[in-house]
């Protein structure tokens, strides 16, 4: 099976039908997605859609928790804060009621998916160090997971002891642990302003994150007149 996984998009369009765009002719049988659908961005409704009607499985994120008030946005900054306001007032009932169908953790197929960590899915922890990778690499039923949430790529490899790598091609060795952060599609912030996704093959037992250009300048200012903070655009020039 070859799977395409999505996370972070945050309500950005632009990326998500150009990444789309660009997995078509891959191979993919399924998609899969990581939560932050919305948050951010001027699209929600619109990617919410997208969404729900190709990803066979999803997990919920911080920002699809703060839309539904699960989460206090107290600390969240202020533009994001704002952000969630927005989102709050432009999602219908029904859109509301699919975030609320979507659990926290999905175990499919020999992996795992989460928005943010294993061991405290609620809390939408950040995995940083090894030790962190320690911690959710504990309640992994299978040797792979999936996750998001900082909208930097990068893995983590248990062998005798947790390495990271940044390489853009993943194999998963036998006897390993591998947790994926795939990067993100609408809100990119490792410095690289192309949308980020990760295609899992899993007779290769390989990963691949792959980015995609897409109109940058669209997407900024369809978050501009949406009357949303013009940061949140402006960033995304950056991939900051
Ligand atoms: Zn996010």
């Amino acid at each position: 099976m070859r799977y395409a996984i999505l996370a972070d998009i945050h309500a950005n369009q632009e990326a998500l039908e150009a990444v789309l765009e660009s997995i078509e002719g891959a191979g993919v049988d399924q998609y899969l997605c990581l939560g932050d659908i919305v948050g951010y961005g001027a699209r929600p409704k619109e990617c919410l859609e997208i969404i729900q009607r190709i990803s066979s499985h999803t997990v919920a994120g911080n920002h699809d928790f703060a839309a539904l008030g699960r989460i206090e946005i107290d600390n969240f900054n202020s533009y994001a804060k704002e952000a969630t306001l927005w989102t709050r007032q432009n999602l219908s009932e029904e859109d509301l009621n699919y975030l609320r169908s979507l659990p926290l953790v999905e175990h499919v197929d020999g992996f795992s998916l989460v928005h943010g960590t294993l061991y405290s899915p609620e809390l939408f922890d950040y995995i940083q160090t090894s030790y962190d990778a320690y911690l959710s690499m504990c309640q992994m039923p299978a040797d792979i997971c999936f996750l998001g949430h900082s909208h930097i790529p990068v893995t983590f490899i248990r062998r005798r002891f947790i390495t990271y790598s940044l390489e853009p091609e993943v194999d998963i060795e036998p006897g390993t642990k591998v947790l994926v952060n795939v990067g993100s599609v609408g809100q990119p912030r490792d410095n690289n302003p192309q949308a980020a996704y990760a295609i899992y093959d899993s007779e290769a037992r390989k990963v691949w994150i792959r980015r995609v250009s897409y109109d940058v300048d669209a997407a900024a200012a369809t978050i501009r007149d949406a009357g949303l903070p013009d940061i949140l655009g402006e960033r995304l020039k950056y991939g900051r």
